[in-house]
């Protein structure tokens, strides 16, 4: 149904996070403790195949040989909604480097116009990841990419957190190789291109800005 590289993350626990992030009783409080949550188990799905090399660590008892990742880790979350997903990231890749993409919606067109963007150099050896929740029209993922493609990300893998068909279309037609990592594709985008049923505004609940 999708050419394009869909993983979708199916597990007990991302789906009662996702649960708590579309109930619109959830305060922001409790929203963003279930954004980390998901986001750790994405995150950790999208890392899956990183390289890491043999060592030996001294345990209290003795030798014992273990894995320790390689190479570089790069994730770029999309302003502002994205930072809701950043601190899972680091969680679990405490040094990986971090840019970060300033994109605005406009409210009326749905267009996406870049604000800002600071990326760490070197990426064309890193594993980049880059991690914004909603991919709805799939407008600001793909500038969004079209920045890092420039900037030589060879591979980059997404994570979000609900998608919209509209948007898997969009990434697969400009962007084919890559891999986007979600629990759930939506029904559809409405009039405003929010996604339906999706959750909201993703900043706005993370933020208490409703
Ligand atoms: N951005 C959001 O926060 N929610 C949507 O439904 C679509 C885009």
């Amino acid at each position: 149904m999708f050419p394009v590289p869909l993983h979708l993350v199916d597990h007990p626990l991302v789906h009662d996070a996702l649960v708590a992030l579309r109930d619109k009783h959830t305060p922001p409080e409790h929203f963003r403790r279930a954004a980390t949550r998901i986001s750790v188990m994405l995150a950790a799905e999208a890392l899956r195949d990183l390289p890491t090399r043999d060592m030996t660590v001294e345990t209290p008892l003795g030798p014992a040989s273990g894995r320790r990742i390689q190479g570089d880790v790069v994730v770029v979350p999309v302003l502002r909604a994205g930072l809701g997903m950043l601190d899972a990231v680091l969680e679990l890749v405490p040094d990986a480097r971090v840019g970060h993409i300033g994109l605005q919606r406009d409210e009326m067109t749905a267009v996406a116009s870049q604000y800002y963007s600071k990326l760490p150099s070197r990426l064309d050896s890193s594993v980049v990841l880059m991690i914004d929740p909603m991919l709805a029209t799939g407008g600001s993922a793909v500038a969004a990419l079209d920045l890092l493609a420039q900037a030589g990300a060879p591979t980059i893998r997404m994570i979000c957190i609900v998608a919209a068909p509209e948007g898997v279309a969009l990434v697969e037609q400009h962007h084919p190789h890559v891999v986007i990592y979600t629990p759930v594709v939506d029904r559809f985008l409405n009039e405003h291109k929010y996604i339906v049923p999706g959750l909201g505004d993703f900043g706005d609940r993370l933020y208490g800005t409703v």
